[in-house]
Parts: structure tokens; C-alpha cells; sequence
């Protein structure tokens, strides 16, 4: 569970916004309209806080306006190879 502080810092919602720019198909359900970023390796597990390069679009609290999962709650502090084999145009897992 990511601290509420770094959730609603400066340096976070101009990453989020960077992110999102890019791209907002949720890495979790697959569909656009992603609100939110994630870790895509957990800060726990030594991935980096604030780049934008661990870091994948995902629904947030309001959910997936497509269908409905909440992604970002299903996923919660675990690997996103350990909830999803979902394949994106990006390859998230490149050496
Ligand atoms: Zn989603
Ligand atoms: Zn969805």
C-alpha cells in the first residue's frame, strides 16, 4: 500500500501526468482511461519511486469505466507479473 504522501505529492502527479500522456491503457484490465500509475516493480522490492519508467497507466479508486474492475485495489503491493500476463504494446518486462 503506497504512502498517502507520495500518492498526492508534487513529484507523483507530474510523473502520473507524464505516464498517462504516453499512454492510459490500464496494464491490469487492458482498457484506455486509466486515472492512475503504478509501480510496475515495487518500491518493497527495490524498483525505482519515481521514474517514469517503472511506472504502468491502471485504474484507480474509481475504477475501470469499461468494466469495472478496480484495478489498482486487485493488484495491490505484488509484482503486476504475479496479477497479470496481459500483453501491451509495450513490453514492460525488457531487460
Ligand atoms: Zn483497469
Ligand atoms: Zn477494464
Amino acid at each position: 500500500m503506497a504512502k498517502r504522501t507520495e500518492l498526492t505529492s508534487y513529484a507523483y502527479r507530474k510523473m502520473r501526468a507524464r505516464v498517462l500522456a504516453e499512454s492510459d491503457v490500464c496494464i491490469i484490465c487492458g482498457h484506455p482511461d486509466s486515472d492512475a500509475v503504478d509501480h510496475v516493480t515495487p518500491v518493497a522490492r527495490g524498483g525505482a519511486r519515481l521514474d517514469p519508467d517503472n511506472m504502468a497507466p491502471i485504474h484507480g479508486v474509481t475504477g475501470c469505466p469499461t468494466c469495472g474492475r478496480k484495478c489498482n485495489n486487485e493488484k495491490s503491493d505484488r509484482p503486476l507479473s504475479q496479477v497479470t500476463r496481459l500483453k501491451t504494446s509495450r513490453d514492460w518486462y525488457a531487460e
